[in-house]
């Protein structure tokens, strides 16, 4: 069995996947980015690295395991979409122009403080579900831990600019993880913005726009004045509907954790993602390490709610502690079981974090390749 890719492997270690490459390469194993690796490999990689691996089966992990929907149950679900994007190309003056808010103004230092994620209609009457990430760091940190939060990534260049190292990370880590791309060429108001600069920047990486005859969408869009974003959002749509996106709503909910801390008044505040099924007020949650029962839920506005549908961003109240980014959600039939559950997972990372070796587990990415 083949459980992860090298690139994937070494943002787990938090190395680079060049430095992967190359130490793959002095021991003699020719890789490539994407290739996926056994168990052999991946054992002498990451003590390579200073890492001892633990391959887990886990039958109780099994209980938490999706049950298949059949096809009648499924029903169009709105896109998840994440903007990526070198800094300050205009990530979040995009993600707030289309929330028709004033994030940026607020921001310590105009760096974005949180992975928030934002419902949004557009014009045309259609959902959109918007993860608000503070960079392609955290989309990785989240395919990590077995999450696929997103389909569909943005990416944000400036026209005053160029494509950046971090642009071209972003396109990376959005290929590797087969998410498709709709460039969105930025700040096209400015004097000195030159789009077909960013064409041609782009085609020589291999990203070949439509307007010259590749197979990526793009949009000239100016994220001051909303220039051209009705337009972006509908080419989003247009991908979603090749993706043909679909959940079942009638069903106990699944989904991942966004971010989550502790709040003073309020205890553990979790800020998820529905995938599947329907939450509810009162559902048994289980989240990574640590469970409790939907005491409340807000929308992305802060307005209660008693339910949550697909591809919905929700706040809750109630879990013992905060998950971390990227850790899957199940609704649990009984306290009992996502108390067990909870307990064996935060065993584990207790014995994990005494052994003096650092340890990361692949049993959730490895069942999901
Ligand atoms: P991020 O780092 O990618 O999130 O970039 P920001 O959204 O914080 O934007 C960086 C700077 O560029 C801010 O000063 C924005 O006001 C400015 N900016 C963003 N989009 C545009 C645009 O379309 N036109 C102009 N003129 N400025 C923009
Ligand atoms: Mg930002």
């Amino acid at each position: 069995t083949e459980f992860i890719s090298a690139n994937d492997l070494a943002s787990l270690m938090n190395v680079s996947v060049n430095e992967v490459i190359s130490a793959c390469l002095s021991l003699g194993m020719f890789v490539s980015i994407n290739q996926r690796l056994d168990a052999e490999a991946i054992t002498v990689i990451t003590d390579e690295f200073g890492y001892d691996v633990q391959f887990t089966s886990s039958e109780e992990e099994n209980a938490v395991q999706e049950s298949k929907d059949s096809e009648q149950d499924l029903l169009p679900r709105a896109p998840i979409v994440t903007i990526m994007g070198h800094v300050d190309h205009g990530k979040t003056s995009l993600l707030d122009y289309i929330r028709n808010t004033k994030v940026t103004a607020s921001e310590a230092g105009g760096i974005t403080q949180h992975v928030g994620a934002y419902d949004v209609t557009t014009k045309s009457g259609n959902k959109i579900a918007f993860l608000d990430t503070p960079g392609h760091e955290a989309f990785t940190a989240m395919r990590a831990r077995g999450a696929k939060l997103t389909d569909i990534a943005i990416i944000v260049v400036a026209a005053d600019d160029d494509v950046m190292p971090q642009t071209k990370e972003a396109i990376n880590h959005a290929q590797v993880a087969g998410v498709p791309i709709i460039i969105a060429i930025n700040k096209i108001d400015k004097p000195t913005a030159n789009a077909d600069k960013i064409r041609e920047s782009l085609s020589k990486i291999n990203i070949l726009v439509e307007e010259w005859g590749g197979k990526y969408q793009s949009q000239e869009i100016s994220a001051k004045s909303g220039k051209g974003i009705d337009d972006l959002l509908e080419k989003v749509l247009l991908e979603a509907e090749l993706l043909n996106l679909k959940a079942n709503p009638n069903r106990n909910a699944t989904g991942s954790i966004i971010e989550a801390s502790l709040d003073k008044g309020r205890g553990y505040v979790a800020t998820l993602m529905v995938q599947n099924g329907k939450l509810k007020i009162g559902d048994i949650l289980l989240a990574g390490a640590h469970y409790g029962r939907v005491k409340a839920m807000f929308d992305d506005t802060g307005k209660r709610i008693q339910e949550a549908g697909p591809s919905t961003p929700v706040v809750v109240l109630g879990l013992d502690g905060a998950p971390q980014a990227g850790e899957k959600i199940a609704v649990m039939d009984t306290d009992r079981e996502a108390r067990e559950l909870a307990g064996k997972r935060s065993q584990l990372l207790r014995e994990q974090s005494i052994r003096t070796k650092k340890h990361i587990t692949l049993d959730e990415i490895g069942r999901r390749l």
